[in-house]
């Protein structure tokens, strides 16, 4: 049953964040959006049609509306989500929607239809028109449809201030993207003149990621579901942390691909938003984003929604606290995941992604062979693993850096006579302004000037010793990258990629066994310092179905 609706006191009005709802047709999106939400609706249908002043039509199957309540739902300040008085209770509210003020502020600047059943055998034709309300029998199941139409008719600057077809429904398609990602087990659907443009199965994560972006994706991504403590001023609160993570080797060039939620509610949080970037960590390469998708839930106490007048961004207690937690939860489900990619050919979507226990990810792998002398093929129960071992390699030596450098414990080897290197202007002045850290890294270099280094001393970390020109292709790898985030971790990268293995460098079956036990000890056993994944898996299943083959056995 639909709760009915009350008209909020006037202490409560005077708490609620003022401003302007209605700015463009995304933000009608987003009222209707919510709305729904707020209805229970398990699917939301969304038209558009042009730049969204023409026509937007939000469909659900929720609660609906009794007819009585209808008409009370498109004034000012009436709602069924608080009680009248509920001033002290704006921070408590569990529902997108607060305010009561977003169908007639949306009425007020468009034409609003407003067709609902709340499971009567008739269902309520409402239609409001230049503040005109008319009330009709409709034939509808339980739900509501909400059509829109001649959106800021009457406001020619508003109008004007619209940014044209194609950008109003990228935002629009944005919004219902963030939604349908923030609400994975509602089914969405979006369409423009008449195309759809995607839809969603409200089967979870991974189906959402699908909708909105695409198979390879949605393949190329693990499921994250986390519960932390964190400090609150009760003691401790829990909080709760769900989505989806893409694997670090699909980036793209924004930080756009990065959404955030807040108990199901899409924010704009730059805050949180980093904090998910962060998690990804070394994972990615200096301008890369990752693609990602999280629902934050913190503690009750900490979140206050009423801070917004387009409720865009929520106020939080206790920020460094959860976006720290939110890291850590990132970093570690990135870390635990089965990041191998699969094979693209005949993936199974429906079966996830095994997560890996982190002590052994690699102990059941037997070394089967070799391919062009840069691929490890290993049989792991029935999937073929085709191990990168330039890329394994790397990610291997740099922890071991990593560690060494921590504990200033890189072994060197002295230049007697010391070297000289000469480097690009670009390279020597890198050199210059990280002297101390490449010191620490175990180059000891006497000189700098007129474009040559003097070299004294070579970090020998893994019984290779690099020589004084790896420094040269260290500090050009660098210095070619413009600037780095972090020179410090780009050196480290640079540098334990000069003594890996290459293309080309035959292994022992010892040696390469010797090698995936090391890569399965690190922290990110699956991506190489830049990024790139260091395996590559492919199913029995996938073979069978190359060959025909019915079944996997032999039966
Ligand atoms: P709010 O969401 O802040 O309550 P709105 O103006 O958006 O304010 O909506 C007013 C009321 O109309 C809501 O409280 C709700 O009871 C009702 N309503 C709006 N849209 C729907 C819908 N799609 N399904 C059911 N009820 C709705
Ligand atoms: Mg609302």
């Amino acid at each position: 049953m639909a709760p009915s609706l009350t008209r909020l006191d006037e202490t409560t009005i005077a708490e609620i964040a003022a401003g302007e709802v209605i700015s463009r047709p995304a933000r009608v999106v987003s009222e209707l959006l919510d709305n729904a939400l707020d209805a229970g609706a398990s699917r939301i249908d969304v038209a558009v049609d042009g730049d969204g002043t023409e026509r937007i039509r939000v469909e659900d199957d929720g609660h609906g509306l009794s007819r009585e309540d209808a008409t009370l739902a498109v004034e000012r300040h009436t709602t069924s989500k608080l009680p009248a008085d509920a001033s002290d209770a704006l921070t408590a509210v569990s529902t997108l929607g607060f305010r009561g003020e977003a169908l007639a502020a949306i009425c007020d600047c468009a034409t609003v239809e407003l067709v609902t059943n709340d499971g009567d055998a008739v269902g309520t034709k409402l239609r409001v028109e230049d503040g005109e309300a008319t009330v009709s029998d409709a034939a509808r199941g339980q739900g509501t449809t909400i059509t829109v139409t001649d959106l800021f008719a009457d406001r020619p600057a508003r109008r004007e201030s619209l940014a044209g077809p194609a950008a109003e429904f990228g935002r629009i398609s944005d919004r219902v993207a963030a939604y349908a990602l923030a609400r994975p087990e509602v089914r969405f659907s979006l369409g423009h003149d008449g195309t759809t443009t995607f839809t969603t199965t409200g089967n979870g994560p991974r189906d959402a990621l699908l909708g909105v972006y695409d198979a390879d994706l949605a393949r190329q991504a693990t499921v994250v579901e986390h519960a932390t403590d964190i400090d609150t001023a009760e003691g401790t609160g829990s909080l709760d942390l769900r989505g989806i993570l893409a694997y670090p080797s699909v980036t793209r060039a924004s930080r756009e691909h990065v959404r955030v939620a807040v108990d199901g509610r899409p924010v704009a949080d730059s805050g949180l938003r980093r904090a998910v970037i962060d998690g990804y960590d070394s994972l990615l390469a200096g301008d890369d984003y990752p693609v990602a998708a999280i629902d934050v839930r913190p503690p009750a106490d900490a979140v206050d929604p009423n801070v917004h007048p387009a409720k865009q961004a929520v106020g939080l207690r206790y920020r460094e606290a959860i976006e720290a937690a939110v890291e850590t939860a990132v970093g570690d489900a990135l870390a635990t995941a089965d990041a191998r990619r699969t094979e693209a050919a005949a993936t199974d979507l429906t079966t996830e992604l095994d997560s890996v226990d982190r002590s052994d990810p690699f102990a059941d792998l037997r070394v089967i062979g070799s391919f062009r002398e840069l691929y490890l093929l290993c049989e792991d129960d029935d999937q073929l693993l085709v191990v990168d071992q330039h890329a394994a390699h790397e990610r291997v030596n740099y922890e071991r850096l990593q560690a060494a450098v921590g504990d200033d414990a890189v072994p060197t080897a002295t230049l007697e006579p010391p070297e000289s290197v000469s480097v690009s202007p670009a390279a020597a002045s890198l050199a210059e302004a990280h002297a101390d850290l490449l010191d620490s890294l175990g180059f000891g270099i006497e000189a700098f000037g007129g474009g040559t280094l003097r070299v004294s001393a070579v970090p020998a970390p893994f019984g290779r010793t690099a020589d004084a020109a790896a420094l040269r292709a260290t500090l050009d790898g660098i210095a070619a990258d413009e600037t780095p985030d972090d020179p410090r971790d780009a050196l480290l990268a640079e540098l334990a990629c000069q003594p890996s293995l290459k293309a080309g460098d035959s292994l022992s079956t010892d040696d390469a066994e010797r090698l995936l036990d090391r890569l399965g000890e690190c922290e990110q056993p699956f991506a190489c310092p830049h990024g790139r994944p260091t395996v590559c898996s492919i199913d029995e299943a996938t073979l069978a179905a190359g060959f025909d083959r019915g079944s996997t056995r032999f039966d």
